[in-house]
């Protein structure tokens, strides 16, 4: 059965999308750690970051590289973190969080925001990118 990202990256599951080329998807986290908190995945379904072949990796690096500059350009914020996780969904994603203070890399405080709210942070993203 397809990941819940293959299913947003077929466009079978709507999502706030930030970029894509022909190897990696981008779109924004459904639950925020802050604002502006996006999501980088491979469109190759692959569980776990270090089972990538190398290119891949390193594409998937590449891509989060330019999404972070946008994020940090279009989000106020003291940096973009990068993390990887993957004990929920299994398929790899990198996450990409605004940073205001080290509470929102904990991923324990979460950012309630309006479908609005989520619609206006992508197309700033977007603008940047
Ligand atoms: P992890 O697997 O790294 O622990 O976390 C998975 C992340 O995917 C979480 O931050 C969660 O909010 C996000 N997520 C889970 N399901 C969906 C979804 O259907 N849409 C979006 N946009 N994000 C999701």
């Amino acid at each position: 059965m397809s990941s819940i990202f293959t299913k947003i990256v077929q466009g079978e599951i709507p999502c706030h999308k930030i970029a894509e080329d022909d190897d990696f998807f981008a779109f924004l986290d459904i639950n925020p750690n802050a604002a502006g908190h996006t999501l980088c995945v491979p469109k190759k379904e692959v569980d776990k970051l270090l089972d990538l072949d190398e290119a891949t990796y390193m594409g998937l690096m590449a891509f989060s590289r330019k999404v972070g500059l946008a994020i940090e350009k279009a989000i106020p914020c003291n940096r973009v973190g990068l993390t990887v996780i993957g004990l929920e969904v299994p398929h790899v994603h990198v996450h990409l969080i605004p940073l205001h203070s080290m509470a929102n890399a904990t991923f324990q405080n979460k950012e309630k925001l309006s479908p609005e709210e989520f619609k206006a942070i992508a197309q700033k993203i977007r603008a940047n990118m």
